[in-house]
């Protein structure tokens, strides 16, 4: 039974993975070496974004913030959430019910003895955090659940 729901899984995912290639075309491809990002980001960001870690979970950060605007990848800077996707999870990251179309892809993530989906930028394919499929059910139904460090937002003017 774990094998049958594991080989779904894993076929749901490439299905993603594959549907998303399709829709990335228009999304140019960032390509850096370890040691560029070293140089160009801060300890905490190379940490999150290129090494898959995650932010202590906090109600600071961007958790709480709830302004109009847009969430870029602190990496990059492709725009991939909008203000409008964001709700309170009280999880302790910044969560949104969607992303903007085709900026994220899926990653099947089996690490800390968890089956999970990964998300990373379309662009640059540095770790966002997570996605979970308990959002918000008037919505999508699902939780990108996003690291602060992973995000910069632009406040809409
Ligand atoms: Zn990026």
């Amino acid at each position: 039974m774990k094998n049958i729901f594991l080989i779904t899984l894993l076929l749901t995912s490439i299905a993603v993975s594959y549907s998303q290639e399709k829709k990335n075309e228009m999304i140019k491809k960032i390509t850096k070496t370890e040691k560029e990002w070293k140089e160009t980001l801060t300890a905490q960001q190379y940490f999150v974004l290129r090494q898959k870690g995650t932010d202590a979970p906090s109600e600071s950060g961007y958790t709480s913030t709830f302004e109009k605007g847009t969430y870029h990848c602190a990496a990059c800077d492709l725009q991939l959430f909008k203000s409008n996707s964001k709700f309170e999870s009280h999880c302790g990251w910044p969560s949104f019910d969607d992303a903007i179309k085709g900026t994220v892809e899926y990653v099947l993530d089996k690490t800390q003895g968890m089956i999970r989906t990964e998300i990373i930028c379309a662009s640059c394919r540095s770790h966002l955090g997570h996605i979970f499929d308990d959002g918000p059910k008037e919505t999508t139904g699902k939780r990108y659940c996003v690291n602060t460090t992973s995000i910069k937002f632009v406040k809409q003017e």
